[in-house]
């Protein structure tokens, strides 16, 4: 046998560089709206309206009435690594914004055609332009790339088009529109829950009645009532608890959690989870939290969860890649085991009281 002379090293083109990065970041539609959903709370947003076609493959818009983007920050939007969240290293171990390394919008460009409507309250228009590959590109043909001034609100609109058309193999390991438009509505769901005071709206394009819709200036529970039905929001507890160190330290963190209590029985549970204000994934908080239900609940009936847990910046590991959805952080395992202790003690008192009012 004999080994083969090595093949030359070369340098992967810039574009190919970009598309394998962008991969990373946007999966899938319901990938694409996270990111664009964070910044439109990022940006302040009291309104965020959702309008998707063909599950978001076709088209994904959203419209927020947040902070704008300034027109002279326009060329440089949708360039990797630009971003008004973050300037020195300092700041990242600070960070409470959802974004903050200045992926999203331009991985965006590179798998699909991005264009934004944007305008500042100080600002008299709004202002249009469209990019693809991290650049300006004319929004008509014909036209130069530069923004162009039109009508419009205060507020940002983002238009993501035929997502993953230059990526043929992501886009046919998307069989199903019904399927991604049903995982956007998950994802809004779970924001809306969080964002109670953030009014959510979500239509399919062309059609009238909104398939998921919420007021502004809601409460947790009455959002989970109108998201997750009343059998849920009815049976619901609340807890809170927190680190014994003082706020500002880096091991304080506190949990606020609404969950479900015996009277309710679903065949799987239903677990949301945000840290530091991000839908995340945890299976070790999740079974820590589910395993409270044990004895609690008959064996094959599942919870439901919601936990908002909000640590130090500096105990979350930052540098991991923010797509990640599975998390880690400092203590998770104490952190995890005083959460459910907490859960299991109200479940224990209140789940008592609750069954002997009805024997009265
Ligand atoms: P990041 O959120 O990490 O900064 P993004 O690529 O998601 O990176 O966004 C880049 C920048 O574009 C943001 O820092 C912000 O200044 C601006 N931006 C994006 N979306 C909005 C929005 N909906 N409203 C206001 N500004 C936005
Ligand atoms: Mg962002």
């Amino acid at each position: 046998e004999t080994i083969s002379d090595p093949l030359p090293i070369r340098r992967l083109q810039e574009t190919l560089i970009n598309r394998i990065a962008a991969g990373e970041v946007i999966h899938r539609p319901a990938s694409a709206l996270k990111e664009l959903l964070e910044n439109c709370l990022d940006a302040g947003a009291t309104s965020i309206r959702v309008t998707v076609k063909d599950g978001g493959l076709k088209l994904l818009q959203i419209q927020d009435n947040g902070c704008g983007i300034r027109r002279a920050d326009l060329p440089i939007l949708a360039e990797r690594f630009t971003t008004s969240k973050l300037t020195s290293f300092s700041d990242l171990s600070k960070i409470a914004t959802y974004g903050f390394r200045g992926e999203a919008l331009a991985s965006m460009s590179h798998v699909s055609h991005l264009s934004v409507v944007t305008k500042t309250k100080t600002e008299t228009c709004a202002w249009k332009a469209s990019y693809s590959y991290g650049k300006l590109v004319e929004t008509q043909p014909g036209q130069t790339p530069d923004p162009k001034p039109c009508a419009g609100n205060d507020g940002t609109t983002i238009t993501i088009e035929d997502l993953f058309y230059n990526t043929p193999t992501r886009l046919s390991a998307l069989r199903s529109p019904a399927e991604e438009y049903s995982r956007i509505l998950d994802v809004l769901t779970k924001y809306a829950i969080h964002n109670p005071g953030v009014a959510f709206i979500c239509k399919k394009a062309g059609t009238a009645a909104p398939d998921l819709s919420t007021p502004s200036s809601s409460s947790t529970t009455q959002a989970i009532g109108m998201l997750y039905g009343h059998s849920i929001a009815k049976e619901l507890l609340s807890t809170e608890t927190s680190s014994s160190t003082e706020p500002d330290t880096a091991e304080f963190w506190r949990a606020e959690v609404h969950f479900t209590n015996a009277n309710y029985q679903s065949k799987k549970t239903i677990f949301l989870l945000f840290i530091n204000h991000r839908l995340v994934e945890s299976s070790r908080m999740k079974r820590a939290l589910e395993a409270t239900y044990n004895g609690v609940l008959p064996k094959g009936s599942f919870p439901f969860i919601y936990l908002s847990l909000v640590l130090d910046p500096r105990s979350v590991d930052v540098n991991v890649h923010p797509t990640k959805k599975e998390v880690h952080f400092l203590n998770e395992e104490a952190i995890s085991e005083q959460i459910a202790d907490a859960l299991l003690q109200t479940l224990t008192s209140k789940g008592q009281s609750r069954v002997f009012q009805y024997q009265t």
